[in-house]
């Protein structure tokens, strides 16, 4: 475990601009990062983080400077008919489940995210689609594509899951990881919401960082069970922002955006076939989009067990995912801020299982907390 102590920092960018790209040429890099990655899975199998207790004792020395920083939406209600299939109730337990842990010693921080504003949102929305949203006159049509009826609260609650993403890209910038508890809501085009999501917050992050001069080039990794065609619309035309879908081929949504990369995969692909296909994905995304930050839609729903998914992975293989996801943004330099995606299986307790497994490795990546103990000169 002392090794860890030598892994390699996401980020030493701050501050930005310019962008610092091929600023980060240790040699032996992907060694360094294969023991990193070995001792965080191996650490998480026994249910720690990978450094076991050590935080506590850099704690010592600034504790809150390691902790990771998680942005949760839960606190904005959004009321749903009853018997409506969105398990809305599982960002609340997530949340729960990771207060836990931090309680624990887990090194994890909530800060409630800023509501996305019109800059932000009219960086990727159509003005018109936003002021329907906003004074709730969508049509019905529009209504039933969101999937979610109307209302001021819907409209608050999109704009903080939004805000979070934003913020969570933000934070990943200085910290190396950061994570969003809610979002992934990539079915929301340039002047449409579909599929639960009102806006498209990764969309939104990735053009906001841009803006503000922070990154040049965004990669976009979305293993959320359904296709990312909002995602793939919105940047269609736009060659700094890399989108990579790994999805069900048979899946929702019935017409798909073809993405910068698509991996469609059958019914009932299970760990083994899905890793393998991860693997290549990967090496392919970060070779190709060359970004300055990642933006990692981390779904619960290829999970077996979920209702929508139509995939087989368990929750072993849905950890190994973040794992090597993980490991290739190491071996990249390139921070990531995570949003959580979807995830419907009738057991919230399993969907809190899978996204608490993301945020807890994350939170123990040995890349990140250097990344921080070198920011704020522990190290
Ligand atoms: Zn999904």
């Amino acid at each position: 475990m002392r090794n860890s102590a030598r892994c390699v920092p996401f980020a030493r960018r701050a501050p930005l601009p310019p962008v610092n790209r091929g600023f980060f040429h240790e040699r032996n890099i992907e060694k360094k990062v294969a023991a990193c990655g070995g001792l965080a899975s191996a650490a998480q199998k026994q249910g720690r983080g990978c450094h076991g207790g050590q935080h506590r004792t850099a704690g010592s020395e600034g504790l809150q400077s390691l902790n990771m920083r998680l942005f949760p939406c839960d606190r904005y209600p959004l009321p749903l008919p009853d018997g409506h299939r969105f398990p809305i109730d599982k960002y609340m337990l997530l949340r729960r489940r990771l207060e836990q842990h931090a309680a624990a010693g887990m090194p994890l921080e909530f800060i409630e995210p800023h509501a996305a504003t019109d800059d932000e949102l009219l960086r990727v929305h159509a003005r018109g689609y936003l002021g329907r949203v906003m004074a709730g006159t969508l049509s019905p049509e529009e209504v039933r594509r969101i999937g979610f009826p109307w209302s001021r609260e819907l409209v608050e609650r999109s704009l903080r899951s939004t805000g979070a993403a934003v913020d969570a890209a933000a934070a990943a910038l200085e910290d190396g990881i950061a994570a969003s508890l809610a979002g992934g809501t990539h079915h929301a085009g340039t002047d449409w919401g579909e599929g639960f999501c009102v806006f498209n917050d990764t969309a939104v992050a990735a053009r906001e960082m841009q803006a503000r001069g922070s990154v040049e080039r965004v990669l976009i990794l979305d293993c959320d069970v359904h296709q990312g065609n909002g995602t793939a619309e919105i940047f269609a035309d736009d060659p700094t922002v890399f989108t990579m879908s790994m999805h069900g081929a048979r899946n929702f949504p019935l017409r798909k955006y073809p993405s910068s990369l698509d991996v469609a995969l059958e019914d009932g692909t299970g760990d083994d076939e899905y890793l393998r296909a991860l693997a290549a994905a990967l090496a392919e995304s970060f070779d190709r989009a060359r970004a300055d930050i990642v933006l990692y839609i981390a779904g619960a729903d290829p999970y077996e067990g979920d209702r929508l998914g139509r995939l087989g992975l368990t929750k072993a293989g849905l950890l190994e995912r973040d794992r090597m996801v993980l490991a290739a943004a190491t071996t990249a330099a390139t921070p990531v801020a995570i949003v959580c995606g979807g995830g419907y299986c009738q057991d919230l307790e399993a969907i809190v299982d899978i996204h608490a497994a993301t945020m807890l490795l994350a939170a123990g990546w040995p890349a990140r907390r250097e990344s921080r103990r070198s920011r704020s000169g522990l190290v």
